[in-house]
């Protein structure tokens, strides 16, 4: 086939509907002519994730939570039989309890902390982990990040923490496959609104605020995250792994925010 991707094959976590930024990815893959496999968590999801998949082509490997250590081993083992190797990787995976996502950070509990540390940033490695042995020709890591993990946001509190152990997470991993070929890093997106986002306190306004202070003066869609991802993802990007790509509408360059914005 043609395409940057063409007979690359990639397995997509994440998509949970059509707003999904893995969704995004996905189409721009697609488009350029990779072979994907989705995954869907829980039988909820299953209904939406189906058409989807079926929209690009794409595998169906069955239903993936990440706190389920067996349900990440059978996709790697169905993709070691459908495949027998796999090019890509795209971590497209965050959780936090919503009442924790608002509020101030030292309240977290100690119970949401390693929840969502297990969901958004141990579960990296443990694909990273499973993925290393089938990238037999090289591969290409991505996941999700977000500015959080840099600065303080408000009501972000512990995903913040979460996604600052995630980069460090993409660094180690970065050295540690390095030596296969295999590279990892991360996009910084800027905030879209997803079904992951909604948990987050005033998200409208963030959105707002972001539009309003970035240098584009737009939030950002998933099919720029996705053009984005097929940089990192293809063969283009070949000399760079480790690294955090901000697809923010260069929200993270500037110092000087206004104080008000009109209609916020
Ligand atoms: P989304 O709700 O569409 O996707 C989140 C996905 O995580 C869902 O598909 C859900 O099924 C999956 N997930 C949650 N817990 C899981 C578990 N235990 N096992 C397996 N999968 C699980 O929202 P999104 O905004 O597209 O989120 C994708 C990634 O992008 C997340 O890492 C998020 O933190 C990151 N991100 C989002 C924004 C934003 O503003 N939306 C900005 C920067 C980074």
């Amino acid at each position: 086939g043609n395409g940057l991707m063409a007979g690359k094959r990639g397995l997509i976590l994440g998509v949970a509907n059509n707003r999904s930024i893995a969704w995004g990815i996905a189409k721009a893959c697609a488009a350029q002519g990779a072979e994907l496999a989705l995954t869907y968590q829980g039988d909820a999801l299953k209904k939406r994730v189906e058409p989807l998949a079926e929209e690009l082509g794409a595998i169906v490997a069955g239903h993936c939570d990440v706190t389920d250590l067996e349900s990440v081993d059978a996709v790697f083992e169905t993709l070691r039989q459908k495949w027998g190797r796999l090019d890509f990787l795209v971590h497209a995976v965050a959780f936090s309890d919503k009442d924790e996502l608002t509020g101030r950070y030292v309240e977290t509990s100690r119970e949401n902390f390693l929840r969502s540390m297990d969901i958004s940033v141990y579960s990296l490695t443990a694909v990273a982990k499973r993925a290393e042995p089938l990238m037999t020709e090289g591969g290409s890591i991505v996941t999700l990040t977000y500015y959080g993990a840099e600065k303080v946001m408000p009501h972000y509190n512990v995903m913040g923490v979460a996604k600052a152990a995630l980069e460090a997470s993409v660094r180690y991993l970065a050295v540690d496959l390095g030596s296969n070929n295999i590279r990892v890093n991360a996009i910084s997106a800027g905030p879209i609104k997803t079904l992951a986002a909604s948990g987050i306190g005033d998200f409208r306004y963030i959105l707002r605020w972001n539009e309003y202070n970035s240098p584009l003066k737009r939030v950002v869609t998933i099919d720029e995250v996705g053009d984005s991802a097929l940089y990192l993802l293809s063969n283009l990007s070949r000399g760079v792994t480790g690294e955090v790509l901000h697809v923010d509408s260069g929200y993270h360059v500037v110092g000087m925010k206004a104080v008000d914005a009109p209609d916020i």
